[in-house]
């Protein structure tokens, strides 16, 4: 019997499980899955429970649930790969693998950012994980007013669009709660135009943050929090004042990645940006926010390269080479307000564009522009999450992307 052990049964691991589960003969094939626990939290949800538009209950469910008959799932801590023996140590056990896929993705670490422990759940907050999220809601139906800034400490960092969502729907919801005028709304972020190497997406960005009277501060690459002076400040000494800090902390890989030798000491494991296999491993493939490739840490990605990656494994046990497919395609939607949201779509190479998406003409998506229809296309995904994305069933859309519908002008 063969062995692929997959490690991380998050967005991507178990999307690829599943994917080559229905792709490969069980007598043939063993296919098993790790992670720590049976918790798959449907991450894009945690942008929305700190304003009370869901519920962190409403976006936990069963990973064995998402997980097909005829796959192993192991529920326990992944200490280490012993590469060099194709074998996968936890715990409690030991894996040996013929293929390995990993798909540990990325985690916070607050405590690389000088003076935020200090804060940490005192006055600055994330929404990051259902923990950060679920005090932050306390934080934000308490605030009484003042400057709340959100700040991202460093790229790369997973979804890179979730702080302009967040600062765009605290500027909603202090409308609604009919106090906008005592918030002062500010972002802080280190990409140089605020957005990613985005022109036109940033034009779109810019002028709706400047609308809603949020200011912005680019190049913000955080040296240190303050706790006594309450200020932010950068490596070039500049400093924002805060009464509520949210932050995206220092996301980095998993520690089992860097203890295993797995990095380029990045904490992200080097992957052919192309064929999604690791750089340095015959026999390893990587999905997710675990990889070092050059586009968004997001699930759109995971689930575009779920597919390359089943393409390029299945290629390679016949016999032949993978092959370059994979172009960085990332889908993602931009909430403005409660029920208006932007989309984008891009990869590598092009830059988010207008149009329509998926269909020219039809849509019924409008990329880069703010519409109600992208709104009920946001809430819409997270029923295809669960329901076709997870279970890996096959989507008309291909992983990578078209510019059928796309134009250089609104
Ligand atoms: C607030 C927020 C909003 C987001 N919004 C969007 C969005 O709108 N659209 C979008 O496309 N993406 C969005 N994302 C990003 C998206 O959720 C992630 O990029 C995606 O889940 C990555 O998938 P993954 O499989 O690489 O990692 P994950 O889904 O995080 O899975 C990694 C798994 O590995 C396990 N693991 C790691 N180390 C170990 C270990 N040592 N032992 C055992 N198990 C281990 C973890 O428990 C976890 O289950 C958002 C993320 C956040 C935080």
């Amino acid at each position: 019997m063969k062995k692929i052990v997959i490690l991380g049964a998050g967005t991507g691991g178990t999307a690829i499980a599943n994917k080559l589960r229905q792709a490969l003969s069980r007598d043939e094939w063993e296919i098993t899955v790790i992670d720590r626990d049976d918790n798959h939290v449907y991450q894009p949800g945690l942008l929305f429970v700190p304003f009370g538009i869901c519920t962190v209950e409403s976006i936990i469910k069963s990973r064995k649930k998402y997980i097909s008959g005829g796959i192993n799932f192991v529920i326990d801590p992944i200490t280490r790969v012993n590469h060099e023996r194709n074998r996968v140590e936890t715990k409690g056990g030991s894996f040996d693998y013929d293929w390995l896929i990993i798909g540990t993705g990325c985690r916070l670490a607050p405590e690389e950012n000088e003076g935020l422990m200090d804060e940490w759940g005192k006055n600055a907050f994330s929404f990051y994980t259902p923990e950060t999220a679920e005090s932050l809601r306390h934080a934000i139906a308490g605030f009484k007013g003042g400057k709340l800034v959100m700040n991202v400490a460093e790229i790369p960092f997973k979804c890179p669009v979730a702080p302009i969502e967040f600062i765009f729907l605290a500027d909603w919801y202090f409308r609604e709660k009919g106090m906008r005028d005592k918030v002062q709304l500010h972002l802080a972020t280190p990409f140089p135009q605020c957005m990613p190497n985005w022109p036109k997406g940033r034009v779109v960005m810019l002028d709706a943050a400047r609308k809603k009277d949020i200011s912005i501060s680019t190049g913000f690459a955080l040296q240190e929090v303050n706790k006594e002076r309450k200020y932010i400040q950068n490596y070039a000494g500049e400093r924002i004042d805060y009464d509520l800090l949210v932050i995206v902390p220092t996301n980095q890989g998993d520690q089992v990645i860097s203890e295993s030798g797995l990095d380029d000491g990045s904490t992200y494991v080097p992957t052919d940006k192309h064929t999604l296999k690791a750089l340095h491993h015959k026999n390893i493939y990587v999905i997710g926010d675990a990889t070092n490739i050059p586009t968004s840490k997001a699930g759109s990605v995971a689930h575009y390269e779920a597919e390359v990656i089943t393409h390029n494994l299945l290629s390679e046990i016949r016999g032949k080479a993978p092959e370059p497919i994979y172009d960085g395609h990332s889908t993602c939607f931009i909430v403005s307000e409660k029920g208006k949201s932007y989309l984008v779509d891009f990869n590598y190479d092009t830059e988010p564009l207008f149009g329509k998406y998926p269909l020219p003409v039809i849509g019924p998506f409008s990329l880069l522009r703010e519409t109600r229809m992208n709104w009920k296309g946001k809430l819409g995904f997270e029923w295809v999450y669960w329901n076709i994305l997870l279970p890996g069933k096959r989507t008309m859309l291909p992983p990578t992307m078209t510019m059928a519908g796309k134009k250089q002008e609104p």
